[in-house]
């Protein structure tokens, strides 16, 4: 038998997207021996187009077809490459409501959590990672969201985006900001190393203290076995794969209990000229009813315009074919419900469920029926909603009839937003992990990723998850000199 490869490090980071990206970088900048380990591959920016179905099969987990069971189920997606999430989504940036942060740090007793701290800290990621508006011109998709809205004379805006443009160039010319371009590369100017295509099966522990973490590295199909010895782990594999991680390292207390999500229901809009941009999404959302209720641009690949007229393919499926006239569109509600995530033992990934209370079924239906307006005032020529059944809305009576037959365990629903599986805050009765991220119960495990985020924040999150992790990250450098 071959022994195992080995490695050594004072701190060992699991997952390298948002959260372990900017760990990284913190803790190497401030003089500790930093060794990322990540379960999917390095993949250039550029190297696949942006939303298509190559890119789901190479950066995302399980080919982007991961389900939360329940009544509807819940469709989610998770990034599983360099950088996770953030290579692959929207780039859509919304620093966390200060009035969430307060909520957060009452309500789950977070210590030395002043949203003025945070907020200084969203400043700083928004200089390093270019997040601004677009400086040209916007897809045609993007036009339709704003003046839809305008002409119902709902609030929307231009969400600005981690993104770098030449001067004056439209949306689709930018370069996403992800990890692998900002802290990731900062992190390796600092001497931290990444060891990509390795995954971290599990921590071994002896009773309060982690003592080492054993991994699978798989390349072209072949496995062999790793071992890390550590003096600190640090899991930041986010929402769905954390409480799994600590799961199996036998750390269960409010762990997996509490997934967030923002749920999200679609529908595709058809108008009569071209209008879809597949390597794009739209940068405005409408927020007329927010934080309730919110709207959007979804990723319009043709595969996913396909994917999108399933629901009533005997009624839709013609469509298909006008696809380039066809963009895709969701409504995204706050939820009030809340999921689990469970490890099982000798299968690899989590069984996620999900329940959704009346209030927020009720509220899909509200949010898919008003997009619809959004749509028809737009100027869409048919609506195709997007749960089983569905009538195409042509007009305001069609809306009706859409209205009358949707229900949310009808819908296609899903969530590219996981957070809340291993709460931070001294309130041990709800939380998993102290006020900065140490998991409770042991001395050296702790968490920093979206899993950390005691709710979800109602806005996208990416940006809350950054600055959470850059001030733990900064905590732990002062308690523990490099
Ligand atoms: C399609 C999509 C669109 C989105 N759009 C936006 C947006 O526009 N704006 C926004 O703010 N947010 C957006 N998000 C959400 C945002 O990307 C996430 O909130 C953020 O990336 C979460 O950071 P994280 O560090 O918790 O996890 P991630 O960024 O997902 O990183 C976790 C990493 O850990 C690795 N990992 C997991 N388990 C293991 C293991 N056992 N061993 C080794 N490595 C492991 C994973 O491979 C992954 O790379 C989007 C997400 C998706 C998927």
């Amino acid at each position: 038998m071959t022994r195992a490869v080995h490695h050594d490090c004072d701190v060992l980071i699991v997952g390298s997207g948002a959260g372990g990206a900017t760990t990284a970088a913190v803790l190497a900048e401030a003089g500790h021996d930093v060794l990322i380990v990540e379960e999917g591959s390095w993949v250039e920016q550029g190297s696949t187009v942006p939303f298509s179905l190559d890119q789901m099969d190479k950066q995302y987990r399980s080919g982007g077809v991961t389900v939360a069971l329940g009544l509807p189920s819940i469709a989610y997606t998770e990034g599983r490459c360099a950088g996770g999430g953030t290579e692959v989504n929207s780039g859509l940036y919304w620093r966390p409501p200060e009035a969430t942060l307060e909520l957060w740090r009452t309500k789950y007793q977070i210590r030395d959590f002043a949203s003025s701290d945070l907020l200084d800290i969203c400043a700083e990621v928004e200089s390093e990672l270019s997040v601004q508006k677009v400086p040209g011109e916007h897809t045609d998709a993007s036009d339709i969201l704003r003046r839809g809205a305008d002409r119902l004379g709902w609030r929307n805006d231009e969400i600005p985006r981690w993104m770098t443009y030449p001067e004056g160039a439209g949306a689709t010319e930018g370069q996403r900001q992800s990890m692998t371009r900002t802290y990731l590369p900062r992190a390796f100017a600092s001497g931290a190393r990444i060891l990509c295509d390795h995954r971290l099966d599990k921590i071994t522990r002896s009773g309060r203290r982690a003592t080492g973490a054993e991994l699978t590295h798989t390349v072209d199909g072949e496995s062999s076995a790793v071992t890390v010895a550590f003096r600190d782990v640090i899991v930041c594999g986010g929402a769905i794969q954390t409480p799994a991680i600590l799961q199996r390292t036998g750390l269960r207390h409010r762990v997996g209990r509490t997934l967030a999500v923002h749920p999200t229901v679609k529908l595709a809009a058809r108008f009569d000229d071209p209008v879809n941009t597949p390597e794009d999404v739209s940068v405005f959302q409408v927020k007329q009813f927010a934080p309730n209720i919110s709207f959007g641009g979804s990723a319009s690949h043709p595969g996913l315009v396909a994917l999108a007229l399933t629901d009533n393919w005997r009624d839709f499926g013609s469509a298909v074919t006008a696809w380039p006239e066809l963009a895709i569109y969701y409504a995204a509600i706050t939820s009030e419900g809340r999921g689990l995530v469970q490890a099982i033992p000798g299968v690899r990934d989590p069984l996620v469920t999900y329940r959704l209370t009346k209030r927020d079924r009720d509220l899909l239906g509200q949010g898919l029926a008003r997009l619809a307006m959004v749509m028809l005032e737009a100027g869409a020529e048919e609506v195709y909603p997007s749960f089983k059944q569905a009538p195409i809305v042509r007009d305001r009576a069609d809306l009706a009839t859409m209205t009358s037959m949707f229900a949310a365990s009808k819908a296609s629903v899903m969530t590219v937003h996981l957070c809340s599986t291993a709460p931070m805050g001294d309130d041990e009765r709800r939380c998993a992990t102290d006020s900065h991220g140490l998991v409770h119960g042991t001395d050296n495990v702790f968490v920093n990723d979206a899993a950390l985020l005691p709710e979800a924040p109602g806005v996208n999150p990416q940006a809350s998850v950054m600055a959470i992790a850059i001030r733990n990250a900064r905590r732990y450098c002062d308690e523990r000199a490099g």
